[in-house]
């Protein structure tokens, strides 16, 4: 048996695509004009664990800027799946260099340049940024070659294909104003992943509003005093005992090395009660968990994130999911 349905394929086709490019526009409307809101999206929930979701990724809409605070594994397809307009984006800020953080770097500057980005794009972040940046470049060579060749220099700007990097110093338990403008003030400031240093978080403020970003921490004075009276707090969280758990298993299946590594990981990440703490001590209107490990694609685990912290927390809780969209109004 077969079924035709060419006419009908063509009509899908373009109301799809027309379905994209409204939704893509519509979404460049909101960047662009809307100059009084924060607006957050988390891009990628996830911990380097296996997930349908993407690795660690959330974007920034705030007065005409777009601002990518990291981008892990599958970041950019998510942000293509939820039509950013890839090519106005502005900057990209790295918490730390864990790949889970960055290892989507290059394809986002392939894949926003290919779009129209106009401009080299700057990545600001922890030492190492650079690197990472030039090594992008590298690695990216001979592709952007071929599609100067393919489409031309006109569409295919070479001298805006690379990036700007801004390697930062920010002090032990310190902080830095990493962008001051049109009223937009980001800080980076310290946090505690150690062995990994320097490992930041975020704020990010603008006409009185705040959102703030932990990075990966375990639990941290800095994280509380920055978050202080926040709107929107979007802190990592693990259970650990889950993890601790799976830690065993793999144990007893004579997987030591599985094991060794997951005792690790729960050293230097704060649990979902350690989140709630820091946004209670903090007095945050809204705590959203995310980096989450083990990703809560089931129901029971979604609710051992959640179970018990309105006692810790009065705010909003939330548990962030890839392309969940926040507003700060
Ligand atoms: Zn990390
Ligand atoms: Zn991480």
């Amino acid at each position: 048996m077969m079924i035709y349905t060419s006419q009908n394929s063509a009509d899908l086709v373009t109301l799809s695509a027309k379905g994209q490019l409204k939704s893509n526009a519509e979404l460049r409307e909101e960047l662009h004009n809307n100059t009084e809101d924060i607006i957050v999206y988390t891009v990628g929930t996830s911990a380097p664990l296996p997930s349908s979701r993407a690795q660690t990724c959330t974007v920034v809409f705030v007065n005409g800027k777009f601002f990518v605070f990291d981008v892990g594994d599958g970041a950019v397809q998510k942000m293509e799946n939820l039509h950013f307009p890839l090519m106005d984006v502005d900057e990209v800020f790295l918490t730390h260099l864990h790949s889970d953080h960055f290892i989507d770097l290059p394809y986002l500057i392939n894949r926003s340049w290919q779009l129209g980005r106009p401009k080299k794009l700057k990545v600001t972040g922890p030492v190492g940024v650079q690197a990472i940046s030039e090594g992008s470049e590298l690695l990216l060579a001979q592709e952007h070659a071929y599609r100067v060749e393919h489409h031309g220099e006109k569409i295919m700007n070479i001298d805006a294909a690379g990036t700007i990097p801004n390697e930062v110093i920010v002090p032990s338990q310190g902080e830095l104003l990493v962008y001051n403008t049109d009223g937009i003030k980001i800080t980076a400031f310290d946090v505690g992943h150690e062995p990994v240093s320097p490992d930041f978080g975020y704020k990010i403020e603008y006409k009185g509003k705040k959102c703030v970003l932990s990075g990966d921490t375990s639990k941290n004075k800095n994280v509380i005093k920055h978050s202080a009276n926040a709107d929107l707090l979007i802190h990592e969280a693990m259970l650990k005992e889950v993890i601790s758990q799976v830690s065993e298993v793999a144990g007893e299946m004579g997987n030591a090395r599985n094991q060794k590594i997951l005792e690790d990981v729960t050293n230097y990440h704060s649990t979902n009660i350690e989140a709630a703490e820091v946004a209670a001590e903090a007095g945050v209107k809204k705590l959203v968990l995310n980096h989450l490990a083990p990703v809560p694609d089931r129901k029971v685990i979604a609710r051992l994130y959640t179970q018990g912290l309105s006692k810790i927390f009065k705010g909003d809780i939330a548990l962030a999911d890839d392309g969940d969209k926040f507003i700060i109004n």
